[in-house]
């Protein structure tokens, strides 16, 4: 699989006991299936170098951006927000549910890092206004809100990580 930012080829990692694919030849970004997300085992601390790997790179400048295209399903990925008071963003594809995490975004995101509540009322709030959302079936829409739940837990984590 190539990088959606990038283009370089991906290379498949554990993390945490979950695979997932990170961009090491480039631009050192990570892809999470929400399939993999929503099996990631909270207690398991070891996540593999590759946070500490995208925390070393520079942040990408990703103002004005074209939409990314999803690197599994093609479809245009949609970036959204993850804190309200910077502007960090994660893109996430509303096809196929991967996301796409942009290497020196993790700074910010420490810097900004939500409580278990905020985090679960962002969530919330994305189901109950995404259009791609409200079209799943019920099932699915509570799976990929626990995948979104798990991925805003592993974003957390990097707190945790040294600054390089
Ligand atoms: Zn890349
Ligand atoms: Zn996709």
């Amino acid at each position: 699989m190539n990088c959606p930012a990038c283009g370089a080829l991906m290379v498949e990692e554990d993390f945490g006991g979950v695979q997932v694919d990170v961009c090491k030849n480039g631009c050192k970004g990570i892809w999470f299936d929400w399939q993999e997300l929503i099996r990631l085992n909270e207690e398991h601390e070891g996540a593999g170098n590759a946070l500490e790997e995208a925390l070393k790179s520079p942040r990408v400048n990703d103002a004005g951006r074209e939409p990314l295209n999803c690197p599994k399903c093609g479809m245009a990925m949609h970036a959204h927000k993850y804190s309200s008071a910077k502007e960090v963003s994660v893109d996430e594809c509303y096809g196929c549910g991967g996301f796409f995490l942009d290497s020196g975004e993790l700074r910010e995101i420490r810097d900004n890092y939500m409580s278990e509540e905020e985090r679960d009322a962002y969530v919330q709030k994305l189901l109950d206004e995404t259009p791609e959302y409200k079209q799943m079936e019920e099932e699915t829409r509570q799976l990929r809100a626990k995948a979104g739940r798990k991925f805003g837990k592993v974003l957390r984590r990097t707190i945790f990580l040294p600054i390089p």
